[in-house]
């Protein structure tokens, strides 16, 4: 055998030993290089082969093509070979632990005030009402004028009002425009009406304001929701038959009600309407100043004046208001004796309500 060929089978023993001891694709690749790059033992063979005799020449280029072949085919398989180890090892690697324990998911739950409105708003949905928003910032005139509340009236007090002030300017001196934080949600009910035509009904749920000195029961920031119906032939009788209702939709069936004369200057007749005592029942206690009756919201016949506000004719038509405060409402529901732990933002206090999502 001549000194080529044997230089040839040399080379193919070399390359699969070092091939089989390569660790790596990477190894592998410098190995492919040694080999067939430019100056590779492989090529510098090759490049030989024309100084073979020709006699010799078409054996021994069979030869290189053979050794050629078996050494490409041998650095594919090995290749394939470690990149399979490769990916098994990544995926040992990030395989999950399908019983491992999950991680657990901590899920908020709405304010308890908040749960309340929801519930408002189901109900009044469920009796055909349409929900109403109106702006946090009102001007005098939808806040006070437009209801029927004269302008010496003392709810237009600066002690009870929060004017805005114009940029600048002492702040204790309300904006010329007379813009205020509104104090009770009812000016939505003449933006209601202005924006609908009857028959109406709409609940006003909003946030509102006060210049109010903050005790267990009073807040400078309370959310109200107020209800209004206009249409034809309304009367004082529909809306005590809804308040029945609404009151054994939100606090049970066993709820007793009771209508009391009250005063509001955007209604007449006005009236107080009181549930039966929600910790006693009944007999009377201390949540209830032992008269069995908790007062929950102020209702009566929308005032003429405040129908011409909304530019409705009170000849052709009339309409039912009601009104009151959800924080109220949430105190009496949970027995919560203090109004600002509402708005204390502690969750040690508010984990304790996790009713609503
Ligand atoms: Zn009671």
């Amino acid at each position: 055998m001549s000194d080529l060929a044997n230089r040839l089978n040399q080379l193919q023993t070399d390359a699969l030993a070092a091939l089989a001891a390569a660790a790596n694709a990477g190894a592998v690749e410098t190995l492919r290089a040694s080999l067939f790059g430019r100056s590779g033992r492989i090529t510098v063979l090759l490049r030989g082969l024309g100084a073979v005799d020709a006699g010799e020449r078409p054996a021994m280029g069979k030869l290189a093509n053979e050794v050629r072949s078996a050494v490409e085919a041998a650095i594919t398989e090995r290749l394939a070979t470690l990149r399979a180890a490769d990916a098994g090892a990544r995926l040992a690697d990030e395989a999950l632990d399908m019983t491992a324990p999950g991680r657990q998911v901590r899920v908020g739950h709405l304010h308890p005030t908040m749960t309340v409105d929801r519930d408002f708003r189901e109900i009044f949905h469920a009796f055909g009402f349409e929900i109403f928003e109106g702006p946090e910032i009102e001007t005098d005139a939808m806040n006070f004028e437009a209801l029927n509340i004269p302008p010496d009236h003392p709810s237009r007090d600066l002690w009870d009002t929060l004017y805005v002030a114009e940029p600048g300017v002492d702040p204790r001196q309300p904006a010329a425009d007379g813009t205020i934080l509104r104090t009770h949600t009812s000016p939505v009910q003449v933006r209601a009406m202005r924006a609908l035509s009857p028959p109406i009904r709409v609940i006003t749920p909003g946030r509102c304001f006060r210049y109010e000195a903050v005790d267990a029961s009073h807040g400078f920031e309370f959310f109200q929701v107020e209800g209004l119906v206009v249409d034809r032939d309304t009367s004082l009788a529909d809306l005590k038959g809804m308040l029945e209702e609404f009151a054994r939709a939100l606090f049970g069936d066993a709820t007793k009600t009771r209508f009391r004369p009250g005063y509001y200057p955007f209604t007449e007749p006005s009236v107080a309407f009181d549930v039966s005592c929600l910790v006693c029942g009944g007999p009377g206690c201390a949540a209830c100043g032992r008269s069995g009756w908790m007062t929950i919201l102020g209702a009566g016949m929308v005032h003429p004046t405040v129908l011409r506000a909304g530019g409705i004719d009170p000849d052709e038509f009339q309409g039912y208001a009601f009104g009151m405060g959800l924080d109220r409402i949430t105190l009496l529901r949970h027995g919560i004796p203090d109004l600002r732990l509402l708005m204390s933002a502690d969750l040690r206090f508010l984990e304790q309500f996790p009713g609503g999502r």
